[in-house]
């Protein structure tokens, strides 16, 4: 695998950053995950969009163009011959002195890996994901913003852990108000009487580009769209569920704490926007150039 690294493409033994950068030492970082379909990349310029704005939350100066960000995620899917995968694009605050201040760290670090994923198994796009609810809450937006993309990502991994310790592979997070944020990696969707629900973002919740996706499929097919907060009433009672995500796409959901939701099967309307997602990302895209 060849991964790019501060603007050399080297392998994956070379792929080393130091032990002092701050995004290691203290999460200190931001990241967008990209999904490339039939070789093109897909929503590539909202993932730059969400990574400059994430970027400029933390004064972190991102040390390459928007147009030199694109050459070099394209180059890194050419050179490992990714037509189907996922990009992980990571900017860190880069190497600096021990102690938080991140002015110390002169070269933000920049990689890319272009490689393949698989969040959930084929059985769970079939059946649905049984999710639980997580007793560790959504970081609060007034303390680091969840709509900051960031390397930071303890209390999601403590919700996940808690998923995989009640036997399942994905958590539903409350914010501090006990209303319904996200799940550990994914936007969470109901639907009632034929419309979507989704939680706003105040509510604790990352500006899903697969979200933002089915907002557009919904507007297309004539489905009406709301944010409220959401509770966790609100999931077992509605219709249907879903999470939506770049890695996992679209997601039915079976059940919350063992309350089947609706029939407990993948819904019609989720079935339907799963179809047009997969449509869509057959038919558009950044092409995969060399520079
Ligand atoms: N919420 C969280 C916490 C995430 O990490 C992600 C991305 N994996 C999402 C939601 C979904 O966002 P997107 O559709 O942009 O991948």
């Amino acid at each position: 695998m060849t991964i790019y690294l501060d603007g050399k493409f080297v392998s994956e033994e070379d792929a080393k950053v130091s032990v002092f950068d701050h995004g290691l030492l203290y999460g200190d970082g931001v990241f967008e995950g990209i999904r490339v379909y039939g070789g093109k990349i897909f929503r590539l310029d909202a993932h730059l969009d969400r990574l400059f704005a994430s970027a400029k939350a933390i004064m972190l100066p991102i040390p390459m163009t928007r147009q030199q960000l694109v050459e070099a995620c394209s180059e890194t899917c050419v050179r490992n011959k990714l037509q189907d995968g996922y990009i992980r694009l990571v900017v860190t605050r880069g190497v600096g002195c021990l102690g938080l201040n991140p002015f110390t760290c002169k070269n933000p670090t920049v990689c890319i890996i272009a490689s393949t994923i698989e969040l959930f198994s084929e059985e769970i796009y079939r059946n649905g994901v049984k999710l639980v609810t997580a007793g560790t809450i959504r970081t609060s937006p007034a303390a680091v913003s969840p709509a900051i993309k960031s390397l930071n990502y303890l209390n999601n991994i403590l919700a996940k852990i808690e998923a995989i310790n009640a036997g399942t592979v994905e958590a539903l997070m409350l914010n501090a108000e006990g209303y319904v944020a996200e799940c550990t990696g994914d936007n969470v969707f109901v639907v009632r009487g034929g419309r979507l629900a989704t939680p706003p973002i105040s509510a604790g919740a990352l500006i899903g580009i697969t979200r933002g996706v089915v907002f557009e499929l919904a507007a297309k097919m004539g489905i009406a769209v709301s944010e409220p907060n959401l509770t966790r009433y609100d999931i077992m009672t509605a219709d249907e569920c879903f999470l939506t995500g770049t890695a996992a796409e679209i997601v039915p959901v079976a059940s919350l704490d063992g309350r089947p939701i609706g029939s407990g099967k993948p819904g019609v309307l989720t079935l339907k926007l799963m179809s047009e997602f997969r449509k869509l990302t057959c038919s558009e895209g950044t092409p995969l150039t060399r520079s």
